[in-house]
């Protein structure tokens, strides 16, 4: 028998109808007490660590959940994270790289309906998760709607459908059959041999569109990192190359990635490419979005 434990940190999962709308209102053994089934493979403990809509999580309470595995790392054989769906792929992306050295599995799940709900996906997608939890295989992944995915691939392409998560540029890990049986497709990579334990938040996002005023920039001036998101591969339309030089100049780091989910960048393959790269803007390779970010918070770029 598996010993799990459940951080609880609030999201679709957790809500109940109130008269401002949904909001989370249950805690992690109120969610358990909808899976009864695990009882036949492992036992959970709860962790209540927030209780917030996934809108209002920032970077400290990312790497709070982060901290609370830690901690329990070597008492629990898997953790699971019951998350709000919204911005689950800027966690699952976080924790893949605050947790990358974790010898045990770290599963972030939730749900498009609250747990109760008529069709809610919540009780499959929490035992799915445990089961993953369960199976033992190291990593920060998340498991919904029966799909495995890893940690720094999570994209939400939709906001309203129970499927609403695809893996970018990767095929999944695996699966959660109807049976509840684990299936991976794809092996299992070693974990990393150390693990950023800190994180910078003060990472500015900005997508290109094909008018953004030029002038926009000069208020960046100096701010600590800044990520160009760009059209495909990768480059700086020729009206702002001053200001992002002038920007480059002043002190800020300025990395590139694409606004495609796939593929990444090919800085080198067009001449708009090139003027990024000879100006000193730092490529992000391949990554989505909410991995750039990741990677650019924790230092690793
Ligand atoms: N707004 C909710 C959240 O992210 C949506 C969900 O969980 O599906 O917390």
């Amino acid at each position: 028998m598996k010993n799990l434990l459940l951080i609880a940190t609030g999201g679709t999962i957790a809500c109940r109808e109130t008269e401002n709308g949904l909001s989370p209102a249950l805690g992690g053994a109120e969610l358990l007490h909808f899976v009864p089934q695990l009882r036949d493979f492992c036992t959970v403990d709860v962790r209540d660590l927030m209780q917030l809509d996934s809108t209002d999580l920032t970077a400290a309470d990312r790497l709070a959940m982060a901290q609370a595995v830690r901690r329990d790392a070597d008492r629990y054989d898997g953790f699971v994270i019951a998350h709000g769906t919204d911005t689950l792929a800027y966690t699952a992306a976080l924790l893949y790289h605050l947790l990358a050295d974790l010898p045990k599995p770290v599963v972030l799940t939730g749900s498009m309906l609250p747990m109760g709900a008529p069709e809610s996906d919540a009780p499959r997608n929490l035992l799915d998760a445990c089961r993953v939890a369960a199976d033992g295989r190291a990593g920060v992944v998340a498991v919904l709607c029966g799909k495995i995915l890893v940690g720094n691939r999570v994209v939400k392409f939709h906001s309203t459908q129970i499927d609403a998560f695809l893996s970018a540029g990767v095929p999944p890990l695996g699966a959660v059959g109807s049976d509840g049986k684990v299936r991976w497709d794809v092996p299992a990579a070693p974990p990393a041999q150390a693990a950023p334990d800190t994180l910078d938040p003060h990472v500015l996002l900005i997508k290109l569109t094909p008018d953004l005023d030029p002038t926009f920039f000069a208020a960046l001036h100096g701010y600590p990192k800044v990520i160009l998101e760009t059209f495909g591969a990768g480059g700086i339309p020729a009206r702002l190359e001053n200001a992002v030089r002038a920007l480059i100049e002043s002190g800020t780091r300025v990395y590139i990635t694409s606004q495609c989910i796939a593929g990444g960048m090919r800085l080198h393959h067009y001449a708009v490419g090139r003027r990024a790269e000879s100006m000193g803007a730092i490529s992000l390779g391949s990554r989505t979005t909410e991995d750039a970010l990741a990677a650019v918070m924790c230092g690793e770029v």
